[in-house]
């Protein structure tokens, strides 16, 4: 099988099964079955594949064909700056989530010295990014499931951030350590009635426990919200990443927990999706 057979291929098999970008797919399973660039692919076409190559190629399309998400097949999710490593223990992470890192950066210049805490961690990605564009903050991330933590510290490894990052598998409810003068979360907020309704992509692959927010959608925001007033420094600055139906009932909590909130900015898409605040 030469690279331009295989490619129609898996084009055909994704196409068959209703897969909505089954040549892109295609093009980004092969490059990673031979481990080439996409333009390795278009400029040789008539190179002949190994057996071993194509047999991962085809284990990929299968898994694919049945819309495990792309990510997931190939171990990685780009976000902000940098490459991630992910698997089905994490949340993928999203382009509109970039908008707290965004965020943060615009509230605090270069050269700030900063404790920075991510409550629900997951790859890491929100917190590693931070630390990256400010070489003055030290961070912590904690997590729920033991097995994110695993990958936030692979992840910061490959970032060479370990030095200045600390991550706990611990649940937010029974952590005490520190104060911190900037919270990010990404907490789960999915209504219960609203799961199933997602993209089979996310609905059968990706983990419940980190889309899931109770019978309303508010149990781990309001939990994460309750806990971050106690862990933030006054004047601290609170940035969580919202539904797109939630900001007023937030804001509303956010107040009572203790917080002035500064504003709610909209993702990419139009929809509110981050809120800022400040202890106070
Ligand atoms: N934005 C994610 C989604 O809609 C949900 C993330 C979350 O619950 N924190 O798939």
């Amino acid at each position: 099988m030469n690279i331009e057979n295989i490619l129609n291929e898996g084009i055909n098999i994704l196409q068959k099964n209703k897969i909505s970008n089954p040549q892109l797919d295609s093009e980004i399973l092969l490059s990673s079955s031979i481990k080439k660039d996409k333009k390795h692919i278009f400029l040789n076409p008539k190179e002949i594949l190994s057996l071993e190559q194509t047999r991962i190629f085809r284990n990929l399309i299968e898994r694919r064909k049945k819309n495990e998400p792309i990510a997931y097949l190939i171990n990685k999710k780009e976000f902000w700056k940098d490459e991630f490593f992910v698997n089905k223990d994490v949340l993928i992470p999203r382009p509109d989530t970039e908008l707290i890192v965004e965020q943060v950066l615009k509230i605090y210049s270069k050269d700030m010295r900063l404790q920075a805490l991510d409550i629900g961690t997951g790859s890491g990605c929100i917190l590693l990014s931070i630390l990256k564009e400010r070489p003055n903050f030290y961070g912590t991330g904690i997590d729920i499931s033991k097995k994110s933590i695993n990958i936030s510290k692979f992840n910061a490894k490959q970032l060479n951030l370990m030095n200045r990052v600390k991550f706990f598998h611990s649940s937010v409810d029974n952590f005490r350590i520190g104060k911190y003068d900037i919270i990010v979360s990404n907490p789960p907020y999915i209504e219960l009635l609203s799961i199933k309704y997602l993209e089979k992509d996310v609905f059968n692959f990706e983990p419940k426990l980190a889309l899931s927010g109770g019978l309303d959608g508010f149990l781990k925001i309001r939990k994460v919200i309750n806990r971050a007033r106690n862990l933030i420094k006054k004047n601290g600055k609170f940035i969580l990443e919202i539904g797109f139906n939630q900001k007023n009932k937030v804001k509303k909590i956010l107040k009572e927990e203790g917080f002035y909130v500064n504003k709610a900015i909209k993702d990419y898409g139009n929809n509110d999706r981050c809120i800022i605040s400040t202890k106070i």
